[in-house]
């Protein structure tokens, strides 16, 4: 998982910056700010996905927020300086390490471009165990995506990974129970930016507070099938960059709205400020918010009126409200909520709190915005979805110059897969697929699930060659990717046909000459690949 070591290096600084503020100025005011700034930087790590710091800050996030609840003074008491002094020094160290480390990977992936493997992306996988035979199939099923992971024993010592994140697979079955979390403590310290996962646990809440205490980020409870583990370790592994969450704030106050606009930038959610709610639907058009943050009382409008005038327009109706006021009558928070709100915040507001709120809201929002944009087997955009999307591609590509090569892809005989192992069987299948192009495609190449096992797939600023080359790597490794059923396993292939802008000039015509090249592979031989243009 990269983010950008700027970025990073950049938070990071400021949550630094915080806390010389706080030592220099030790008042109340300057540990709010202190608290603010390390939440926004565990929100940070969460979103950017790199848990091994994240584990770090959320235990200094979690001593702020204990020392805020206590009815301590300030300066604080020297042990609770020096204990929150070591723990943003170690933090900081963390945060540089994982810079520098992700910097060299990202030079490294610069280089390779889109051919890159996501071995690369993973770093080194280790299975810590006393059993490899009973790891086999999920070691050679990672190793199809290209991710090659090594087998240790328990009392074995690793080598080091020079400063690459490892993913760290755990057997703890052979282990007396006792020894669980020191163990897991003991791996957790040297690699502490590792990803660490126990497999096969046991669904029993004692031994899984033992392993998620001792540093584990995940447990995968026993009888899970190893393509399901492989699926989660992926999952893991992708790009996890989305786009800033988006507020719009209706708020009469001058003053309260540059409050929380404020608040909401420290955790890099984007604002928008309206203080007349009459140029709510304005703002909503334009600026097109995940959630709106809605004052309660305000002249020429109440919150729960500009709210109702809201959910009168159908691209609004899920679109959630949260109110905030200093109204505690919890009747008349009822009766906001009744009328189409969210949820209730009361001013003053806690930032932490109004952050957390807004965060899950959106989430959740997000979610279910992506049951309509994408398919849910795969969850790559859906049919009209990638259509618009090439749609918008084009367009930027015919304004800027430059090529743009679509693919139709199709699994071969994919009627028999099914007919041979079952349908379920054949997902898997289709879900393989899309997770090696997953892997192998750039961030800005659009993947789409087209129909049944027919893939759409648009790579911009690559004329027809590259997109050979591409796709025809891809094709290879897909035939090597070796299918579980329940007899043993079997391999599949694709066909795939490309057509270029500027040769095809919008998107029908594209996707008719990709569709006709797919045809012609097809009717050669099957498992290759046909480009329009040679
Ligand atoms: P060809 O090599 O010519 O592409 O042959 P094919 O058998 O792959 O092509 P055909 O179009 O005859 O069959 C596609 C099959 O894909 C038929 C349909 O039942 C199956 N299918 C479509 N969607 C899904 C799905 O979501 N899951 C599964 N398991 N099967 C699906
Ligand atoms: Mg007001
Ligand atoms: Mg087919
Ligand atoms: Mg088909």
């Amino acid at each position: 998982m990269l983010c950008s070591p700027e970025e990073l290096l950049q938070k990071n600084q400021a949550l630094s910056n915080a806390w010389e503020r706080y030592r220099a100025t030790p008042t109340f005011e300057s540990f709010v700010e202190l608290a603010v700034s390390i939440n926004s930087f565990t929100e940070f790590l969460i979103d950017k996905g790199i848990t091994a710091l994240h584990h770090a800050s959320h235990q200094l996030e979690q001593v702020t927020l204990t020392l805020f609840n206590k009815d301590v003074g300030h300066p604080l008491p020297q042990d609770a300086l020096n204990d929150l002094n070591e723990r943003v020094l170690a933090l900081s160290r963390m945060a540089e390490t994982h810079a520098a480390v992700t910097a060299g990977m990202a030079d490294r992936r610069q280089n390779l471009d889109h051919i890159t493997t996501g071995a690369l992306q993973s770093g080194q996988a280790w299975l810590i165990g006393h059993d490899p035979s009973a790891w086999a199939d999920l070691k050679a099923q990672l190793g199809y995506f290209g991710m090659q992971a090594s087998f240790a024993t328990w009392g074995e010592t690793l080598p080091d990974t020079a400063g690459v994140a490892p993913l760290l697979l755990l057997d703890l079955r052979s282990l007396p129970e006792a020894e669980w979390c020191g163990r897991i403590q003991a791996l957790r310290q040297r690699f502490a930016m590792g990803q660490l996962i126990s497999l096969c646990m046991p669904s029993d809440f004692e031994r899984l507070q033992q392993a998620l205490r001792g540093g584990c980020d995940s447990c995968l409870l026993e009888g899970m099938p190893t393509h399901a583990i492989v699926e989660h370790i992926l999952e893991l592994n992708e790009r996890h960059e989305q786009e800033a969450f988006r507020v719009l704030i209706v708020e009469d106050s001058k003053t309260a709205s540059h409050l929380i606009h404020r608040t909401l930038q420290e955790n890099q959610i984007v604002s928008e400020i309206v203080n007349d709610p009459r140029q709510t639907l304005n703002a909503l058009k334009h600026f097109n918010p995940d959630l709106i943050l809605m004052d309660m009382y305000m002249p020429n409008c109440t919150g729960v009126e500009a709210a109702r005038i809201i959910r009168q327009h159908d691209e609004f109706l899920s679109t959630p409200i949260v109110y905030l006021s200093g109204e505690t009558n919890v009747a008349l928070q009822v009766d906001a909520m009744r009328l189409g709100g969210d949820h209730f915040l009361t001013k003053p507001f806690n930032p932490v709190f109004l952050n957390a709120i807004v965060k899950s809201k959106i989430e959740r929002y997000r979610a279910l915005r992506r049951t309509m944009y994408n398919d849910s087997l795969t969850g790559l955009l859906n049919h009209s979805s990638g259509k618009n999307t090439l749609d918008m591609l084009l367009s930027h590509v015919a304004h800027e110059g430059g090529f743009l090569s679509v693919v139709m892809m199709d699994i071969d005989h994919f009627k028999q897969v099914n007919d041979s192992y079952g349908h379920p069987v054949g997902d898997q299948v289709i879900r393989s697929l899309s997770w090696l192009l997953k892997q192998r495609l750039r961030k800005q190449d659009v993947i789409c699930r087209y129909g049944g096992e027919e893939f759409l797939i648009a790579l911009p600023h690559t004329d027809a060659e590259q997109a050979f080359v591409i796709m025809d790597r891809i094709r290879q490794d897909f035939s090597q990717i070796r299918h579980p059923h329940s007899g043993g396993h079997f391999s599949a292939t694709v066909s795939g046909g490309i057509a270029t802008y500027p040769l095809y000039q919008n998107s029908d015509s594209l996707i008719k000459a990709a569709d006709e090249a797919l045809y012609l592979a097809k009717r050669t031989s099957r498992n290759c690949i046909h480009a329009d243009e040679f």
